[in-house]
């Protein structure tokens, strides 16, 4: 493992200086993340309130601020940095952005234009293994950074407010309103009330308390030679998912490549790890190191990174208690509840899935005089059976014998899939795979690789609950997959 000193220059060479001073600051919070909220006087009944709701958080889940406003609703945004700025690049299916014209915040053309590049197909592929296309998932890179802005610019027609520079540092739940507390920026202190907090903090809430996470780092990148070999850059093929070495150092590396504008490329470089096992090591400098020093394992040309891209994304297994909401007028959205896929990370499309009807979800409750009855965000029976492979890949075997198990494993599971056929392998990826498919795939899963019971009866290193969970999530999968099919 090369020394922290040497990634650093490693990582200011090939990234710039203020690269390395943001990745050590998201590294230092994750080694002392606020896990608790400074307390905060309730407020009284009757207590009038500033907001309908507040959504503290201006990242991806800003959505949630011009559809709440247009139902009515009071809403303020309270961002600690600057809100509708994002440092990701986000890839989608095209049928799944359909909310942002349902919602009516977007006419068609104005989601066409966000469009920055759309590519024939995806491909997996595992390392010793195959390589298996998929066509309509993640096919349509979006210009994430315009969406976000053209979504503040609709928020603001609507007369949402925003706070900048606004830290949420204390809540306090009173019978019928929230009392919030944030520091200013500017040193100062600002005490707001609410009927609703929404907790749109990501990853940094301190009720993101998933148990898997998912450091990705990367970037947009120009001068990857083209062609058609694995190792070159198709602009009409994304990566989705591909491997280039087994397990090392207790991690299976993954890479996801898809074009951008012409001539650039977003490429990520992330793996999947148990959420307590990443504090306090460097992680994200320690994966932008090997990001510098395998590219060209992965993709071959002289890159050059126009702008770095990384983050934490947080991810449940199913296998342990969801992360829950500390009262009944805090609603969690976002990564903060981390109801997407374990399997894929695809927080964005679980935001296109949720953000309009959790907002009448919310608007509703709170134009009767209640609250939410519970979680608003969109879930499927389906997360309970691949957070348990999202469980085995975050904790692969570390015998160098058994390094390539895993690809194995993936490659038993993504061949199976291909067989099934185009529908159901990009509905496994979109989180729509009817249950009919689900036990086609597990059969045909099985099939292939009979050791796969042995490897599930690994959970069990995970503690008996977490097998039992695994196993009540899987029957009650298949009934509810089954039932909706
Ligand atoms: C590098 C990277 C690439 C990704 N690519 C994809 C992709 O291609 N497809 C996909 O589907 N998903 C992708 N994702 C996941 C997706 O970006 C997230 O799931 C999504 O952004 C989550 O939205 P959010 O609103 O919950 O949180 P975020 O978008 O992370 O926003 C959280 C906001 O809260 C603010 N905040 C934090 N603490 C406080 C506080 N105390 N007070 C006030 N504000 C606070 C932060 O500054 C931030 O602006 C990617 C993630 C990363 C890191």
């Amino acid at each position: 493992m090369m020394p922290v000193e040497a990634l650093k220059a490693r990582v200011r060479d090939s990234g710039g200086p203020e690269l390395l001073e943001r990745l050590e600051w998201l590294d230092a919070e994750r080694a002392h993340p606020s896990l608790r909220e400074r307390p905060v006087r309730a407020p009284e009944r009757g207590t009038h309130v500033d907001f309908d709701v507040v959504l503290a958080g201006g990242g991806l889940s800003l959505l949630y601020a011009p559809v709440l406003a247009g139902l009515g609703l009071r809403v303020g945004v309270f961002e600690r940095g600057r809100a509708a700025v994002t440092h990701r690049e986000w890839n989608i299916s095209h049928a799944e952005l359909r909310p942002l014209t349902d919602s009516g915040l977007f006419q068609p053309e104005e989601v066409e234009s966000l469009i920055l590049a759309r590519y024939s197909h995806g491909v997996c592929r595992w390392h010793g293994g195959g390589e298996y296309p998929v066509r309509d998932a993640l096919d349509h890179a979006v210009d994430a950074g315009r969406l976000l802005q053209e979504v503040r610019r609709r928020a603001e027609a609507r007369g949402v407010r925003f706070h900048e520079g606004h830290t949420l540092v204390g809540t306090g739940e009173g019978p019928d309103a929230v009392r919030l507390q944030f520091e200013r920026a500017d040193g100062g202190r600002a005490d707001v009330t609410a009927r609703l907090l929404l907790d749109a903090r990501g990853v940094s809430s301190p009720h993101a308390t998933a148990d898997l996470l998912c450091p990705t780092v990367g970037g947009v990148l120009t001068g990857l030679k083209e062609g058609t070999a694995p190792d070159e850059l198709n602009p009409r093929v994304g990566d989705i998912l591909v491997t280039t070495e087994g397990v090392e150092e207790g991690r299976q590396h993954i890479w996801e490549g898809f074009p951008g504008r012409p001539g650039e490329t977003t490429v990520y470089l992330f793996y999947y790890a148990p959420a307590r096992d990443v504090r306090g090591e460097h992680a994200l400098l320690r994966l932008y190191g090997r990001f510098f020093e395998r590219l060209g394992r992965y993709k071959r040309g002289e890159p050059r990174l126009l702008r770095p891209t990384f983050g934490y994304i947080p991810g449940w297994s199913r296998l342990v208690p969801p992360p829950r909401a500390p009262g009944q007028r805090v609603v969690l959205v976002g990564d903060a509840a981390a109801r997407h896929s374990p399997l894929t990370y695809c927080g964005f499309g679980a935001t296109m899935r949720s953000f309009l009807p959790a907002s009448r979800a919310i608007a509703s409750a709170l134009h009767e005089g209640g609250v939410p009855p519970g979680p608003v965000v969109h879930d499927t029976p389906l997360h309970a059976v691949t957070g348990g492979l999202a469980t085995l890949m975050a904790s692969p075997p570390r015998e160098p014998a058994l390094r390539d198990e895993l690809n194995g494993l993936l490659d038993a599971a993504f061949s199976a899939l291909y067989a099934l056929g185009n529908g159901p392998y990009s509905a496994l990826i979109k989180d729509q795979m009817t249950g009919t498919d689900f036990v086609r795939f597990l059969y045909l899963v099985a099939k292939r690789r009979p050791r796969v019971y042995r490897e599930i009866l690994a959970l069990a290193s995970h503690g008996p609950m977490a097998t039992a969970r695994w196993l009540e999530g899987l029957s009650r999968a298949v009934l509810q997959l089954r039932a909706a099919s």
